[in-house]
């Protein structure tokens, strides 16, 4: 695939660009590169489409987002999160976006291919809670989910077998109808979705039984949904046309998840990092040794502890955090390890009679180095 161009520099934007602004930049560039108009010429389809995704995900609050954090590895990627779903946005995928930017109806006979309009069924949301060890491997969920479905009868065309579909008589198939209004300005033209038909231009004559002529029914399907490693709470992963199903045969929406971490038990989260606090034997501090740290992967790691080692010391543990999300950086987070030491709050006797020989010990009375800087902060805090 061709190397993509920035979303922002494809509609010749800023950055910084209002909504309204993105908006404007497309539609420009949609007339200009508009199929219609440049019948058979393969750049400017090309250029059409580019836009067409750009727009896309920048009109979009929360694609455009995550696009600013993610560029084009974002989860919000079309399946095999290839960028936004730009490889799977086909033709009708861009006309059905037209109604957003077009007012609902045509544009100069723009928006509709063949005379009709095309319904897009729309989006399902779902939230799915993960653990971090689903996130450290990826995960496949299973959602059961109650949606329209293309109606088996009619297979989505809404009419009954045999019945076929008609030039609408209102709008004689354009899908449009024209007011023509006497203003002070004079004679004004404009236009309306026709009301018979809903834009699409034909009427059934004989109404499927099953969906009432819709193209659609309610119903159940089981939805497999992979979830990529690597995913952190508050991101969507976006699975194209496993939505609601589009209306007289239209296209499906999307079916988007919404992902929520589940607290650990043993590690903290920070970015990609995974933090373990390790509580410390006090003769381990001091002598030294080795400790087992666990990991994410539900092994353990023999990790060497210097003597004389200091509560408050960190230790990074490379490449044992979570793995970025696919696309997007490389590698893996670090297992931060904090250390406490631990002071007993019970003793027996013979370990208070044994603790109490070091009481008088100058190795016990603390790092002089330590002592001269609480000292020189409280000079500070003073003077
Ligand atoms: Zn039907
Ligand atoms: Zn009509």
């Amino acid at each position: 695939m061709a190397q993509k161009r920035d979303y922002y520099e494809v509609l010749g934007v800023a950055k910084t660009a209002s909504e309204d602004e993105i908006k404007k930049a497309y539609r420009q560039i949609a007339i200009k590169y508009h199929p219609d108009r440049n019948p058979g010429d393969k750049q400017a389809e090309e250029k059409f489409k580019e836009a067409a995704e750009a727009y896309n995900v920048l009109h979009d609050p929360k694609k455009r987002q995550q696009y600013d954090q993610f560029g084009f590895a974002g989860p919000m990627g079309g399946g095999g999160f290839d960028g936004f779903g730009g490889a799977s946005m086909n033709m009708d995928d861009i006309f059905s976006m037209f109604g957003d930017i077009f007012g609902g109806h045509g544009f100069g006979g723009f928006s509709r291919r063949g005379g009709r309009q095309q319904h897009r069924g729309s989006d399902l949301r779902l939230k799915v809670r993960l653990t971090l060890e689903e996130i450290n491997q990826g995960v496949t969920k299973k959602f059961k989910v109650r949606k329209d479905m293309t109606c088996s009868h009619c297979h989505g065309t809404g009419a009954e077998s045999g019945s076929t579909r008609e030039t609408c008589p209102t709008c004689h198939g354009s899908g449009v109808i024209t007011h023509t209004t006497q203003s002070i300005f004079g004679m004004m033209q404009t236009q309306g979705v026709c009301p018979t038909c809903q834009g699409e231009g034909q009427v059934i004559k004989n109404k499927c039984k099953q969906c009432q002529g819709t193209g659609v029914v309610k119903g159940e399907e089981v939805v497999e949904i992979n979830i990529p490693a690597g995913v952190a709470e508050g991101m969507v992963v976006n699975v194209p046309g496993k939505g609601n199903a589009g209306q007289h045969g239209g296209i499906a929406g999307d079916i988007q998840v919404f992902i929520e971490e589940e607290e650990h038990s043993t590690f903290v989260r920070d970015g990609n990092d995974l933090i373990y606090n390790l509580l410390l034997d006090f003769p381990t501090a001091t002598l030294g040794g080795e400790v087992d740290i666990p990991t994410i992967e539900g092994k353990t790691l023999k990790v060497k502890i210097d003597s004389g080692t200091q509560p408050g010391k960190t230790m990074r543990l490379r490449s044992k955090g979570l793995p970025a999300v696919q696309g997007y950086g490389s590698g893996r987070g670090d297992l931060v390890v904090n250390i406490s030491v631990y002071v007993p709050k019970t003793l027996s006797r013979e370990e208070r009679k044994a603790i109490e020989q070091f009481k008088d010990s100058d190795n016990f009375k603390g790092d002089r180095q330590t002592k001269e800087s609480i000292f020189s902060r409280f000079k500070n805090y003073f003077s």
